[in-house]
């Protein structure tokens, strides 16, 4: 059978004769003299060289620790943000050894999880108790409380982001003291603490409403660019989960479908997302002199790709491996202003960065009343732009921020965006009530890094 792989190679071939990137290697914080272990996020755009780094294997030992440590105390879980929100010359606390399931409810359909536990983790013994979570991101590297720190979300019109599952929460203050909270025990609390950026304290057990264990077919379909545009409104309220994507200078994208399904287990013939994206480097390092050229090749080639169907337990049919590493903006606005934002992003893109090659991501989160959510009562259409992690992504974020920002949208807490106290204050109606929590559970600022403190300083109190 043909290589599809090897057919957009011998295209580009074709186009032009081959040629060679080398790529500059990025710099790293070394261990010192005093054997510091050296902290760095999963992109390599966060780094820091913390006092000490910690894993306790009980929340009493996690107490005992938060109240003594000197300093600042940041928690951890698998780094994958790209926003400093880890980075501390205090000490960063991981809940790696607190994982797994604590109890269920099979009334309620409701499960209480560790927080340490990683989402990939979760599925298996979520399933053996009869339970399944509502939705997931597209990867499953996360751990759950790094996930709700910064309202991790998946794709669904109907469905919201991963912090409005939470029906209840554990986690340890900034005086080393168990606190409780759900609706009725601390309801303030909990409106703030689902969504805190590690702000409030550090979270030992997630309670979460689940669903009964469901199956999804999966549709993956390449599409001319302006037929995605005309029908991703009515896809997406079609759809239990639906997104899509467009590859730069190509003219092309694909949409992503998930339904529920009672069809057995299967899989047609898959490409590979990340040798995928190597391709549409390489086309860039060989034609991005010619745009013409270049969506001539790349849009060719993507018209002979075939659709992909994919049946699966649910938490076996949302995330994908993302080997190949990136840094990243998203943005989510308001439902309505997304696809005039996103033709204005490809224009941007496709008039000023011939050197971008990463396709953009496009998704649908549903409102809900968390007050630091970025979907707080707001539907959203929400849009990502990334850049290779060894090129420079601030030409690109610069030109398209602005656009998000014209139209209203709030960042992703977990990805790079330039905003400022002052202007989170603006888009949250609800921050001076955050702030006021913040400063009743950790007074001292001993959660604050740099970054937060200047998010959540007021007059110097808080620091
Ligand atoms: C390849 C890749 C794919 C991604 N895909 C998606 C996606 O599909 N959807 C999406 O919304 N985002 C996505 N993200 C972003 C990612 O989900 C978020 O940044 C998430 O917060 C990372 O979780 P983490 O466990 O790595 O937490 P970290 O990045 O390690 O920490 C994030 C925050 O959580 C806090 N935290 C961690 N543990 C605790 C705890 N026990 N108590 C209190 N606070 C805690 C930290 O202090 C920090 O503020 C992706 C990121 C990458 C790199």
């Amino acid at each position: 059978m043909l290589n599809r792989r090897g057919m957009l190679q011998a295209l580009v071939a074709a186009a032009l004769g081959s040629s060679a990137v080398s790529l500059a290697s990025g710099s790293a914080v070394a261990a010192d003299s005093q054997r510091r272990l050296p902290w760095r996020n999963w992109s390599g755009s966060q780094q820091c060289l913390p006092g000490a780094r910690v894993a306790p294997a009980s929340v009493a030992q996690l107490q005992e620790l938060v109240a003594g440590a000197p300093g600042v105390v940041r928690a951890v879980g698998a780094g994958h943000s790209f926003t400093p929100l880890v980075p501390t010359d205090g000490t960063i606390v991981s809940l790696a050894r607190l994982t797994g399931l604590v109890e269920h409810d099979s009334r309620t359909l409701q499960a209480t999880l560790w927080a340490g536990s990683r989402l990939g983790d979760i599925g298996g013994p979520l399933e053996q108790a009869g339970q399944a979570l509502v939705n997931m991101p597209d990867i499953d590297e996360q751990s759950l409380a790094g996930c709700l720190a910064t309202a991790t979300h998946g794709t669904g019109a109907g469905i919201g982001c991963m912090s409005s599952f939470v029906e209840g929460l554990q986690l340890v203050d900034a005086r080393g003291d168990l606190v409780e909270c759900d609706r009725l025990r601390n309801p303030e609390l909990f409106a703030a603490a689902r969504v805190s950026l590690g702000t409030l304290g550090i979270i030992t057990q997630v309670k979460l409403q689940n669903l009964a264990p469901y199956r999804l077919r999966r549709e993956t379909v390449w599409r001319e660019f302006d037929e995605i545009l005309e029908i991703a409104e009515s896809e997406a309220d079609k759809h239990r989960n639906f997104e899509f994507y467009y590859v730069p200078f190509s003219g092309m994208g694909f949409t992503d479908a998930h339904d529920l399904s009672d069809d057995p287990v299967s899989s047609t013939e898959k490409i590979d997302g990340n040798e995928g994206v190597r391709d549409l480097q390489l086309a860039r390092d060989w034609l991005d002199w010619s745009p013409r050229l270049r969506e001539l090749v790349l849009g060719s080639y993507m018209k002979t790709l075939g659709d992909e169907v994919t049946v699966a337990n649910s938490w076996k049919n949302y995330a994908s491996e993302r080997n190949v590493r990136f840094n990243e903006m998203e943005y989510h606005l308001p439902r309505e202003h997304g696809l005039k934002a996103l033709r204005e992003v490809r224009l941007a893109l496709e008039t000023r960065h011939p050197e971008v090659f990463f396709p953009i991501e496009v998704r649908y989160v549903k409102h809900d009343d968390i007050w630091l959510s970025p979907f707080y009562e707001r539907d959203c259409c929400s849009i990502a732009v990334h850049r290779f992690f060894e090129e420079d992504y601030v030409p690109y974020f610069r030109t398209i921020e602005p656009i998000f920002r014209k139209y209203h949208g709030r960042p992703h807490w977990g990805k790079l965006n330039t905003l400022q106290q002052a202007d989170f204050r603006k888009l949250y109606p609800r921050w001076e009530d955050f702030a006021a929590v913040r400063r009743e559970m950790d007074p001292r600022g001993r959660f604050l890094n740099p970054y937060l403190a200047g998010l959540f300083a007021s007059n110097g109190a808080g620091q």
